[in-house]
């Protein structure tokens, strides 16, 4: 096994690795060897085509398709250089006050996390889009919401330089999305980090040292070779900092011979999502343009979100139930559609965790409660009152038996669409803002890490991505993120004399 030494080792580049790399650029003038360890590929601008089924194998882990192990719900997170702010759309929230206050950390003050937020905002180049950059999915949202009486906002979101081409959950062909991969990795890299990719840190050691397996190339598979000859490597380090994500970290620290906490992995949570869609008389520009730029929060009211989305072909198939020919006639309508995202507020629930497997991989246990199903259910029916308020002919809502609602029964979806029609397994729910499994707390009884994403009685190793979320965030979260592993970095500075003797 070959052996590397460097001061500080940070696993994972996303939205949490990428800018705690970012952050502690700065030491590298020091003489701090700061090293980035990334499992996935760095692709080239070039090599993001747009093309749905060829983008998913190439950044998704299992294609976008992870499954939890009961089989009732897909998890989408990313595997690549930039981790999933690759695939992510950009939709840029600060946590909501009740939210933080919730999850009582001591010393986790609102203010805080908004004040480094507002830094990232600013970095990512967060704006709202002007009038001539939303399509009619978007707008018919503003129209029906408005008309049904709910408040409608606006996402604010951070591109630069976007055209319009609606390809964000497949990576942006044309550079416009400032995710980590974009803005704090090349930064960290320009003041001397290093990273390398299609590195996977196997486990972590209690002499500090992380143990990593570097791939080959695939044959036909995109992205540059690693930057370190394939095999195995010993990287000694003094600080290290795991940013695998909800499911990368609590699988990582499992799998690793160390003495944490034994709450490790509980607390997940993820806004489980249906992609809902309705039909319309006339073709509407729907995947061209912007997909996410409207939403309605009604998390603390009835436990749903949702949000303007625009999936494509093979992930709208997937969502619309049934087979045949009804099927196949909404999935002809593409043009024609209309659709929502409904997230569930689900929140952390013992059971809801991840554990890792004989082999040391991930397995995500998630059972939905009565109050997430309730608030996909209540997220649904407010959709199709959107959607009908906004002029559709036909609304496909899984929580109907049939799923296919017609206008005249516009009236009535209230008494349509309920909880009794939900089916396990049947009805497709996916996720993607994946949370918790490290969450931060008092002590090691209530949870793994403190406020400073130390974990408890490791205090070289720090968590620094979703997975500290104590409970779910109740909005997108990838601006959270970031604010707190802003904070890990700190952390890290000021202990750094203390932890690099
Ligand atoms: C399709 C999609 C759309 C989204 N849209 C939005 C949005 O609009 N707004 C928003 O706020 N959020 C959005 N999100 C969520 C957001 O992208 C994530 O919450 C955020 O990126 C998570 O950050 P993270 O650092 O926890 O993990 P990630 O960003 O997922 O990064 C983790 C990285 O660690 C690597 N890794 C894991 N284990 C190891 C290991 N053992 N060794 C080496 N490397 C490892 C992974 O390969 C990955 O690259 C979206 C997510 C998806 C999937
Ligand atoms: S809509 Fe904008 S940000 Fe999204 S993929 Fe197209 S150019 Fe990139």
């Amino acid at each position: 096994m070959t052996e590397r030494v460097y001061e500080v080792v940070i696993i994972g580049s996303g939205a949490g690795g990428g800018t705690v790399a970012q952050a502690l650029a700065p030491m590298v003038r020091d003489g701090v060897r700061i090293l980035v360890l990334e499992k996935g590929p760095r692709l080239a601008d070039g090599e993001f085509t747009g093309r749905e089924m060829e983008m998913a194998t190439a950044l998704y882990e299992d294609g976008g398709g992870f499954l939890t192990a009961d089989g009732t719900m897909t998890l989408a997170f990313a595997c690549t250089y930039g981790g999933s702010t690759v695939v992510y759309t950009g939709t840029s929230l600060t946590a909501p006050e009740r939210v933080v206050r919730h999850w009582n950390v001591p010393g986790l003050d609102h203010a805080d996390v908004v004040r480094r937020s507002e830094k990232y905002l600013r970095e990512n180049n967060v704006h709202l889009l002007g009038p001539d950059a939303l399509n009619d999915n978007n707008r018919l949202f503003v129209e029906g919401g408005r008309r049904a009486g709910y408040h409608v906002e606006q996402f604010p979101v951070n591109v630069k330089g976007c055209r319009g081409s609606s390809f964000c959950n497949l990576g942006c062909p044309n550079q416009a999305k400032q995710g980590t991969n974009r803005v704090q990795l090349p930064a960290a890299e320009r003041d001397g980090v290093e990273v390398v990719t299609r590195a996977e840190v196997l486990r972590i050691e209690v002499d500090r040292s992380v143990v990593v397996r570097v791939g080959e190339k695939p044959a036909g598979g995109k992205g540059a070779p690693s930057e370190w000859a394939p095999g195995d490597y010993r990287v000694r380090g003094k600080i290290v900092v795991s940013a695998g994500g909800a499911i990368g970290s609590p699988a990582l620290l499992l799998r690793s011979p160390l003495p944490t906490p034994r709450c490790l992995g509980d607390g997940f949570t993820c806004h489980p999502a249906l992609i809902l869609v309705a039909e319309h008389p006339r073709a509407i520009t729907n995947d061209v343009g912007h997909p996410k730029s409207f939403f309605v929060d009604r998390g603390a009211e009835e436990r749903f979100v949702l949000e303007t989305c625009m999936y494509f072909p093979f992930t709208t198939a997937k969502a619309i139930t049934g087979f045949g020919a009804a099927h196949s006639a909404m999935v002809r309508a593409f043009p024609r559609l209309q659709m929502i995202l409904v997230l569930a507020c689900d929140h952390a629930t013992p059971g809801n965790r991840i554990t890792a497997d004989a082999a040391g991989k991930p397995v995500v246990h998630y059972r939905f409660t009565p109050e997430t199903v309730d608030g996909l259910v209540r997220g649904t029916v407010a959709s199709a009152k959107i959607f009908f308020a906004a002029g559709a002919l036909r609304v496909h809502a899984p929580f109907a038996d049939p799923p296919l609602i017609d206008a005249r029964d516009a009236a009535r979806v209230e008494a349509l669409i309920t909880t009794r029609h939900w089916r396990p397994g049947k009805t497709t729910v996916s996720a993607a803002h994946l949370m918790g499994g490290c969450g931060m707390g008092r002590s090691a009884a209530d949870s793994v890490t403190d406020v400073w994403g130390r974990v408890h009685g490791i205090p070289w190793l720090r968590v620094a991505d979703a997975s500290l979320f104590p409970d779910s965030l109740e909005i997108n979260p990838y601006v959270t993120i970031m604010a707190l592993a802003d904070r890990v970095a700190e952390g890290i500075r000021e202990d750094a004399r203390e932890l690099l003797a």
